[in-house]
């Protein structure tokens, strides 16, 4: 079973990568993070001997028993990318190395306390909103930059760019080229925070194409959600 599991992961795995070297700019190595929600530790223990580095969580219930239970919890960087409420920040701040999904300056207080309790620096994402929603989480563009100054401020956090999901009616490559215009105007202002985390398992080619540099990618590793569990 588990050996069933690791030859199917690593058969996703190597076509993501064919995936990503076909789709890359010249001379850019992205970072693949691997989105582990729903699926087990083992999953993401799988991975980690298979070589992959980074992986994604979205909920903090989920993410602080799995991070827990890691056996190779050294080799992975554990990426934060869901909705986060204020209540749930420090907590997260636990266990997560990477915390993308910081929106609005509430959050911003909660991860620098908890981070300066932990004693290590918490690597922070803004996340922007592309269509205007912001129901589904995302700072508007106009309000990015003014989050970014408030994270490089705090005590604890790290600015290391943007992160944000495509709209869901709307072709992505235009999204994430407005998503690189706030990017540059972020790392204009704070010259570490150049990451741009975008891309998942459907549109990661365009993301590259907009100079992604970190991708999201769950479906296309670990399989369906919906079948799953
Ligand atoms: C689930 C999730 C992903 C991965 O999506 P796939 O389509 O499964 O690759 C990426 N980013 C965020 C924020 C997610 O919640």
């Amino acid at each position: 079973m588990t050996q069933q599991r690791r030859d199917q992961l690593a058969a996703n795995l190597a076509a993501v990568h064919r995936r990503i070297a076909g789709a890359a700019l010249p001379g850019a190595t992205p970072t693949l993070v691997v989105v582990t929600k729903f699926f087990p530790a083992s999953d993401a223990d799988l991975l980690a001997e298979l070589g992959v580095r980074h992986i994604g969580e979205n909920k903090d219930q989920e993410a602080s028993a799995k991070v827990a239970e890691l056996t190779h919890r050294d080799l992975l960087t554990v990426h934060f990318i869901g909705r986060l409420q204020s209540n749930k920040a420090h907590s997260v701040a636990r266990y997560a190395d990477v915390v993308q999904s910081v929106d609005r300056p509430k959050l911003i207080g909660a991860l620098s306390r908890g981070a300066v309790e932990r004693g290590r620096d918490l690597e922070v994402l803004i996340q922007v909103s592309l269509d205007g929603d912001t129901s589904r989480g995302g700072a508007l563009p106009q309000d990015v930059a003014r989050l970014g100054d408030l994270v490089a401020e705090a005590p604890g956090l790290a600015l290391r760019g943007v992160m944000a999901i495509a709209p869901l009616e709307a072709e992505p490559e235009p999204a994430f080229a407005l998503l690189r215009t706030v990017s540059d105007r972020v790392s204009a202002d704070h010259p570490q925070a150049w990451w741009i985390s975008a891309g998942m398992s459907g549109d990661l080619e365009a993301a590259l194409a907009q100079g992604a540099t970190h991708l999201r990618v769950g479906t296309a590793i670990l399989g369906s959600r919906e079948s799953h569990g």
